[in-house]
């Protein structure tokens, strides 16, 4: 199978090396200056799944590619559109587009500029940082979830699912993949806006009962939202659930807080921004979601114009 990951930074260049590793035919899409330093001196990876150096091919456009059997969009979602275009060089009648990012909007975005017979959804709870050029840190391991968008348990499904195994990225098929992605969404409303903001680990926010309160707050606002659009969520109990995630990942920063500690725009208007937006649409109140992102848009506003 012929693959491209479209968006070569953390979790994309992670994928790419497993595959790489387990003898795929893979090509990296990414910026420039971390494209130059796999050119010249390979792609470092640390953590858990050992240090070593694999060269995968790396190109900084679509066009150098050529049309390829699957193509994993990990690009941040802010960024998803572009490369829903980008990837229009690579496609053929039969590619696959898988996306592996969190925040709603992804599937239909790929799927109005590609056609959504091509996309399968995705969820993963690998985790990888970005280091510098070149180097990346396997941060955990946890399940990868696809599923196509109908629930129908398809043949490339299978071939994808069964590519990644054997690559070491332990992958499930559901026939729910909507309420799969809108349960991890649903936990990242609670977690990543009030750790941006405080810069609390996730563990902390169970520190404090009125951070506690507003998690909770937040994370029942958006169950409302996935209910009242029939969303089949997995999880039966989000208030629970966010609070056990909370404490196993007690010493984790969120996604939001890393790219605020690295001056970087969030996926805010993807998580809680999202939500809102639902919301509204929707004629449902969500206070508490609005206020978290409008406090996160705020401080993404401050590091921009800082100096
Ligand atoms: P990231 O490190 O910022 O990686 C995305 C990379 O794609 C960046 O280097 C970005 O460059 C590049 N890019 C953007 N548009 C591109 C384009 N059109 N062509 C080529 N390269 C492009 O982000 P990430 O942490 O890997 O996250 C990606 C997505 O996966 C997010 O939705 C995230 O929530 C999700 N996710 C991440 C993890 C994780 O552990 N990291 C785990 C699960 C899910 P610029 O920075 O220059 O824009």
């Amino acid at each position: 199978m012929k693959i491209a990951i479209l968006g070569a930074g953390a979790i994309g260049s992670l994928f790419g090396a497993l595959l790489w590793e387990s003898g795929e035919d893979i090509v990296l899409i990414g910026r420039k200056k971390h494209v130059e330093a796999i050119r010249s001196r390979g792609l470092r990876i640390s953590g858990m799944s050992g240090e070593r150096i694999v060269k995968p091919k790396a190109v900084t456009t679509t066009q150098e590619v050529g049309k390829v059997d699957l193509i994993i969009i990990s690009v941040k979602s802010y960024d998803t559109e572009q490369a829903a275009e980008d990837a229009l060089n690579m496609v053929h009648p039969d590619t696959v587009v898988l996306t592996i990012q969190n925040g709603l909007g992804n599937i239909e975005k790929l799927s109005e500029i590609i056609g959504e017979k091509h996309v399968i959804g995705g969820v993963t709870m690998q985790g990888s940082t970005f280091i510098k050029p070149g180097e990346i840190y396997h941060a955990g391991r946890g399940p990868t979830i696809i599923g196509e968008l109908n629930g129908e348990i398809t043949d490339r499904v299978k071939r994808i699912a069964e590519t990644f195994n054997k690559a070491k990225i332990e992958t499930e098929i559901t026939r729910n993949i909507w309420g799969v992605l809108w349960d991890k969404i649903i936990i990242n409303t609670g977690i990543n806006a009030l750790t941006a903001i405080t810069r609390m680990k996730n563990g902390e926010l169970l520190k404090v009962p009125e951070i506690k309160n507003t998690m909770i707050e937040a994370v029942k606002e958006a169950v409302n939202v996935a209910k009242t659009l029939n969303i089949k969520l997995e999880v039966k109990d989000h208030v629970k659930k966010v609070i056990e995630v909370a404490e196993a990942t007690a010493n984790n920063k969120s996604s939001t807080l890393q790219d605020i500690e690295r001056g970087k725009r969030t996926e805010i208007d993807f998580i809680n921004g999202a939500i809102v937006k639902l919301g509204k649409k929707l004629g449902i109140k969500t206070p508490v979601n609005e206020t978290l992102t409008a406090l996160v848009k705020g401080i993404e506003w401050k590091l921009s114009t800082s100096v």
